[in-house]
């Protein structure tokens, strides 16, 4: 099978931190015989978009990308063509596949021998280290890109790529049992909205959810969450989480806000014996949970970055179970600036999704 693979193509690039995003329309597309072995050619169905990406684009964090950047890491559509001399390939030509933030790793080292891929000395990022998914077409790598179940649209299955993998792989090591309490403080968000459905639907937990606003609070109730607090209305968010969390406090939080200050009072909040899940990831900030009290309550900090190959098929797997389902709203790429303004207001509700085609 061989695809007619046009020279260029539309893209988002970032050629600076503080330079407006520039849509070309004529970026080059990197061709079938430019591929090395174990690269692949995907053409976009579509993109979500993580806030993520609005780090890379503003360059918040300790870590630097690469510029100029094509920003993006939860995409999906069809592989058309693979790079010559790829030995082993566990995907082919007309595959339709994810592309995850993890673009690639070594796989040899103890952290990938470990399943801790996303921790390799190697590791490549999408749209950050390397070009992501703000394009119609992407190189990615064999070894790494996610097959999509056939039940599961492109436009649905995107955002379990990044918020999907992420929230299911840190419940899956909350050391959480069913029936019992985890509050999310930013549900209403990407991350957020699926963690609601996963901690429901596939752990059994209770869910509390914090966030902010009418539309979020609608949304997480209606997603399972039992109990809402509104972390702006909140006088004393430690007494009512805890009182939310039937009086001794949630056994797990799973912050998944861009914000230091939903880490500010977990540790108080927190159920002796609790975990607090570090997820959301804002630039430079520290946790500073108090010593005394996270040793006498035993309270296990657990650092959860994103999930490994077998993490992101079973969160899929969930998924096209229909128990977990993406809340999206599909944009033009033409729409990222204005996509990035909505999420650092807090005002987008759920995920958007960009369509490529
Ligand atoms: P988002 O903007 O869609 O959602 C964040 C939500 O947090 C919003 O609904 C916002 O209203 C809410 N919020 C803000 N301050 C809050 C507070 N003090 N208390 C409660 N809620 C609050 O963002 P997203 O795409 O879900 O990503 C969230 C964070 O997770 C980002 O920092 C992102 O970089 C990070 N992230 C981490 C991983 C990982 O591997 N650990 C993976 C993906 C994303
Ligand atoms: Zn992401």
């Amino acid at each position: 099978m061989s695809y007619n693979i046009p020279k260029t193509q539309k893209a988002a690039i970032v050629e600076s931190h503080d330079a407006p995003i520039h849509i070309k329309d004529d970026h080059p597309v990197r061709q079938p015989e430019e591929l090395a072995p174990g690269e692949c050619l995907i053409k976009l169905d579509c993109t979500g978009v993580c806030h993520t990406d609005l780090h890379a684009r503003k360059g918040d964090w300790p870590l630097p990308s690469k510029l100029p950047l094509i920003g993006g890491h939860e995409g999906v559509g069809k592989i058309v063509a693979i790079g010559a001399h790829t030995v082993s390939s566990p995907v082919n030509i007309g595959d339709r596949v994810g592309i995850k933030w993890l673009a690639d790793s070594c796989l040899q080292c103890e952290q990938c021998r470990k399943g801790l891929e996303q921790s390799c000395a190697k590791a490549k990022l999408s749209g950050y280290t390397v070009d992501g998914t703000f394009s119609q077409y992407v190189v990615s790598y064999v070894s790494h890109v996610t097959p999509i179940p056939p039940n599961l649209s492109s436009e649905e299955a995107a955002s379990f790529l990044c918020a999907g993998v992420t929230v299911y792989r840190a419940l899956k090591y909350s050391k959480t049992n069913p029936g019992d309490w985890v509050v999310i403080p930013g549900a209403g968000g990407g991350l957020g909205h699926l963690a609601v459905q996963y901690a429901t639907n596939a752990f059994g937990l209770r869910v509390v959810a914090v966030d902010t606003g009418e539309e979020k609070k609608k949304l997480c109730l209606e997603l399972g969450a039992e109990k809402w607090i509104d972390f702006r209305e909140s006088k004393d968010l430690v007494k009512d989480i805890k009182d939310a969390a039937g009086g001794d406090g949630p056994h797990a939080a799973l912050v998944s806000a861009a914000s230091s200050s939903a880490y500010e009072q977990a540790v108080d909040y927190l159920r002796p014996g609790g975990s607090l899940l570090v997820v959301g990831l804002p630039g430079k900030a520290q946790i500073g949970a108090p010593i005394f009290w996270t040793v006498v309550k035993s309270i296990n900090i657990i650092g959860s970055y994103v999930g490994n190959r077998q993490d992101a098929r079973e969160a899929l797997e969930i998924a096209a179970l229909g128990k977990a389902k993406c809340y999206l709203a599909l944009k033009p790429l033409s729409a990222l600036s204005e996509v990035y303004e909505g999420m650092e207001q807090g005002t987008v509700v759920g995920r958007v999704v960009l369509s490529m085609t």
